[in-house]
C-alpha cells in the first residue's frame, strides 16, 4: 500500500511537481458545503494538494509594458494545463498501486454562473461542484490564503498554482502552518485595477484558525485581466479611444465579462493573437494580487526562492492615462482641429499593440 511520502516522492521526482501535501477529509467539515470533496467522492479519505510555480520571469514582459504572451500562455492557462496532466499521472499511479480510487478536480466549474447547478440527484448536492483549491491547499499545509485571496507560500510567495486529486486511500496528513506570509499591508488591493473591494472581506474559521480575505469582483476582475481597464491595458484604448469604463463603476458579472472580451478581442490585433492561442487572457498580468504582494514579500526577505536580482522590480508601475483625452481621435471621428486620415488601417501594426 502506498504511504503518504511514496506519493509526494513519485509527485516531486517522477512529476515535476514544486510541493505537495495532504489533508484528511475530516478538515473539509467546516469548508463551505458547495465545497466539501464527499460531494464529488462520498468515500473520499484524503485530499492530496500539489503546486507548480510560475517562473518570476513570466511576469517581466507586462511589468515592462512590452510583451503579454509569456504570462498568459506559460504562467496562466500552460501552467493549469500541465496541472491536469500531473493530476492524471497521480491519480493513475494511485489507481494502479493501490486499487483505490483517485479522481482529480478541476477548479474550471467554480465560476458561479457556469458552476452548481440544478440537482441530478434528490438529496444530493448541486450538480457541477468542485473543490475550493485555495482551502484545500490550506488543508493540506502547503501555506496559507492572503489578504489578496490568493494562495501563498513560503517558497513562492504568490507565484504557483494548485492542483487537487482525491482518494478512497488513507495517507497520513501534513501539519497546517498558523499563517504568517501576508502582513495585511493591502498593496495588492491598492495596485490592483478595482476588483478588490476597499472594504468588504470574506471570514471562515478552518480548523480552529480564522482566514480572511478580500472581498473580490469577478467581473471586474475578468474585464482587467481582458484588457478593458485603460490604466493597464494598452489594447483596448487604442482601438476604441472614446470609450472609458471605470473599473469601479462596473457591474458585469464575470460570464458577461468574459463574453465581452470574446466579442471584442477579434477588432484589438494583440488581444487577437492571444485570443486565438488561448482561451483566457491575462493582460492585468495579476498587478496586483501577484506582482504587487511579490515585490512586498521579496522586499521584506520573506521568501525561500530567491534570485540574482533580489527584488523582482519597483513598486511604482507604468501606467496610462485613464481617462479618455476630448480633443483626440475617438473612434472613426476626429475631435475639432484633427485632419481626417485618407484611411485607417487597424490591422497594419505599426503603433499598435
Ligand atoms: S500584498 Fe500580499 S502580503 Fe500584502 S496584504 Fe496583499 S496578500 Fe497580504
Ligand atoms: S488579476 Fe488583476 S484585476 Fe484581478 S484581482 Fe488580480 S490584480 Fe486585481
Amino acid at each position: 500500500m502506498l504511504t503518504s511520502d511514496q506519493i509526494k516522492a513519485y509527485a516531486l521526482n517522477e512529476l515535476g511537481v514544486d510541493k505537495i501535501g495532504i489533508a484528511n477529509i475530516e478538515r473539509f467539515e467546516d469548508a463551505p458545503d458547495f465545497s466539501d470533496p464527499k460531494n464529488i467522492m462520498p468515500n473520499c479519505k484524503s485530499v492530496i494538494v500539489f503546486l507548480l510555480r510560475i517562473p518570476r520571469g513570466c511576469y517581466r514582459g507586462i511589468e515592462e509594458g512590452t510583451h503579454w504572451a509569456s504570462y498568459t500562455v506559460f504562467g496562466y492557462t500552460g501552467i493549469a494545463r500541465r496541472l491536469v496532466q500531473i493530476g492524471y499521472n497521480l491519480s493513475k499511479y494511485i489507481e494502479k498501486k493501490t486499487g483505490h480510487e483517485a479522481a482529480v478536480v478541476s477548479s474550471a466549474t467554480t465560476v458561479p454562473e457556469r458552476g452548481p447547478r440544478g440537482n441530478a440527484v434528490e438529496g444530493k448536492a448541486r450538480r457541477e461542484v468542485s473543490v475550493h483549491h485555495r482551502i484545500a491547499a490550506f488543508l493540506a499545509g502547503l501555506g496559507e490564503i492572503g489578504y489578496s485571496k490568493v494562495f501563498l507560500t513560503e517558497e513562492f510567495g504568490p507565484r504557483q498554482r494548485i492542483g487537487v486529486v482525491l482518494t478512497e486511500l488513507a495517507l497520513d496528513p501534513d501539519p497546517i502552518p498558523i499563517p504568517h506570509i501576508c502582513d495585511r499591508c493591502r498593496l495588492c488591493v491598492n495596485s490592483c485595477p478595482g476588483a478588490m473591494s476597499k472594504t468588504e472581506t470574506v471570514t471562515c474559521t478552518l480548523e480552529g484558525i480564522d482566514l480572511e480575505w478580500v472581498q473580490l469582483e469577478t467581473g471586474r476582475c475578468k474585464q482587467a485581466h481582458f484588457g478593458f481597464d485603460r490604466k493597464t491595458s494598452p489594447f483596448f484604448v487604442k482601438r476604441f479611444p472614446g470609450v472609458y469604463m471605470p473599473m469601479e463603476k462596473q457591474e458585469n458579472t464575470w460570464l458577461q465579462a468574459h463574453d465581452l472580451g470574446h466579442a471584442l478581442f477579434d477588432a484589438q490585433p494583440t488581444l487577437a493573437a492571444l485570443a486565438h492561442h488561448e482561451f483566457y487572457l491575462a493582460v492585468c498580468g495579476a498587478r496586483g494580487c501577484h506582482r504587487a504582494c511579490m515585490k512586498h514579500l521579496e522586499i521584506r526577505g520573506k521568501l525561500k526562492e530567491t534570485f540574482e536580482k533580489k527584488v523582482f522590480a519597483p513598486m511604482k508601475y507604468w501606467e496610462l492615462p485613464e481617462e479618455p483625452e476630448p480633443t483626440k481621435y475617438h473612434g472613426l471621428t476626429y475631435g475639432p482641429g484633427e485632419e481626417m486620415p485618407d484611411e485607417v488601417d487597424f490591422f497594419s501594426g505599426g503603433s499598435w499593440y
